[in-house]
């Protein structure tokens, strides 16, 4: 009863890339929100490859509400990349493109593949490692979807493909319409997310073999400030194993995404050197049925039947 779960699987190939997807990722969505200039990007870009974080996650639109505008994210991440070219190798960079303000989305041949070609423009480099496609755009057919993409595979900008925000069925009609085998899948999850649990994500993300990225894997932060009862108890509940194992709150709430048999990789949202190097100790920590279920049942706010 309290021996520890398997630790899920240490590194992931990516799908039509042969490169290795680190066990946590880091997020670079509030980077522009924080005000870096370059030379602070480069600090966090250091923190989190010299840690073993080795997948960057960014977004054309990451920047879009702040200073930097649209593609402000990627933009700064370029700039880092042209000041110390050697970093490139270093990381299996990830973006996504297809949410197209104000409009929302817009994932018709005509737009995407600009917008594929302008990320790469803004990241001043010839491949993006991971493409993703932000969210389903409602009006696109997964058929004309699937051929940009395919496209910018064959023509060597994008190594590997994925999605975020899709239900099972629009990965499903994506990747039958798709010429390789899509990598990966990003939805939100953390304890206070726990949708993709049961709702096919999951699932389908190990019948595929696609690797899944966890996006706001602390509730975007409130899992560190809890406030409505529900978030107290699950604060608690990853206490217990943060006390016992002699980690932060963050780090056991990482860890705990981690314990599932999908080999859930999150994506450490912080923009600060420390937190970023801090989260690899998720590696160390390891949970029983008992404790994963805790967590889990305070997060449902029910026990399970
Ligand atoms: P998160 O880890 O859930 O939340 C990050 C927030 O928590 C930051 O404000 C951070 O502040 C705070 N935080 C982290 N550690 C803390 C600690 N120990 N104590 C107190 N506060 C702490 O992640 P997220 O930023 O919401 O999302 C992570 C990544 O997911 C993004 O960067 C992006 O790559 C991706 N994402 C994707 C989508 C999508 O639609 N695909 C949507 C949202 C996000 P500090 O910076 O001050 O540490």
């Amino acid at each position: 009863m309290s021996e520890f779960l398997p630790f899920a699987q240490p590194d992931r190939r990516l799908a039509g890339t042969g490169l290795a997807v680190s066990r946590l990722a880091w997020g670079m969505w509030r980077l522009v929100d924080e005000g870096l200039g370059a030379r602070e990007t480069a600090k966090l870009v250091h923190a989190a490859l010299d840690a073993g974080i080795t997948l960057l996650d960014t977004a054309d639109i990451y920047g879009f509400d702040g200073s930097g505008g649209f593609g402000g994210a990627e933009d700064l991440l370029g700039e880092v990349l042209a000041a110390e070219p050697g970093l490139r190798a270093r990381m299996v960079l990830a973006t996504k493109g297809g949410i197209r303000p104000p409009l929302p989305y817009d994932q018709s041949g005509a737009y995407l593949a600009g917008a594929i070609d302008a990320s790469l423009r803004r990241l001043r480099c010839e491949r993006i490692d991971l493409w993703q496609v932000h969210r389903p755009d409602i009006l696109t057919h997964p058929q004309e979807l699937a051929r940009t993409i395919d496209d910018a595979c064959a023509a060597g900008k994008i190594g590997a493909i994925g999605v975020s925000n899709f239900t099972p069925p629009q990965i499903d009609a994506l990747a039958r319409f798709l010429g390789r085998p899509l990598g990966a899948t990003q939805p939100e999850i953390s304890a206070l997310r726990l949708d993709a649990f049961t709702n096919g994500e999951l699932d389908q993300a190990m019948a595929m073999g696609l690797a899944v990225l966890a996006w706001s894997p602390l509730g975007g932060g409130r899992l560190l400030s809890p406030r409505t009862a529900r978030e107290v108890a699950v604060a608690d509940a990853l206490d217990a194993v943060a006390r016992e194992q002699g980690v932060p709150r963050a780090v056991a709430a990482m860890s705990w995404l981690m314990a599932h048999p999908a080999g859930i990789v999150p994506i450490v949202g912080s923009q600060r050197a420390g937190r970023i190097a801090e989260a690899a100790r998720a590696l160390e920590v390891r949970w029983t049925r008992r404790d994963w279920y805790a967590v889990y049942v305070s997060a449902r706010g029910e026990p399970l039947p």
